[in-house]
């Protein structure tokens, strides 16, 4: 019996999206989490402003519309609408249409936060 296994996160073991793929190091304004990033986490955290919208996002539990995500991040509209479909894309982030609009709220359950321990708040 190999002990060590028991209750350890072997990085090794983690492909949790199948593929055994490269892993990128953790960004500076990452502040904790695992030190090497699958692909799919990299997305969401290697550009700081889609960082940025993802911790926005982790406070605001009703979610956001890509109207009031803009004026906080002080993008233009186009640029926080290519973030939040990179972080879709990974399904870090989900939508709901809510009357007329789209409201962008964090997936908490999503590989990112629960097995790379991404932080968002
Ligand atoms: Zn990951």
């Amino acid at each position: 019996m190999d002990k060590k296994k028991l209750g350890t996160r072997d990085a090794k073991t983690k492909p949790a999206h199948g593929k055994e793929e490269k892993t990128y190091k953790r960004p500076l304004w990452v502040k904790s989490g695992e030190e090497e990033l699958c692909p799919d986490c990299f997305k969401v955290v290697g550009d700081k402003s889609r960082y940025n919208m993802v911790c926005m996002l982790g406070k605001a539990k009703e979610g956001m519309t890509v109207g009031e995500l803009t004026e906080q991040v002080k993008l233009a509209q186009p640029t926080v609408t290519h973030h939040l479909n990179m972080l879709r894309s990974v399904d870090a982030v989900e939508s709901k249409t809510r009357g007329r609009e789209r409201v962008y709220k964090l997936n908490r359950d999503a590989h990112c936060f629960e097995e790379c321990r991404i932080p968002f708040e």
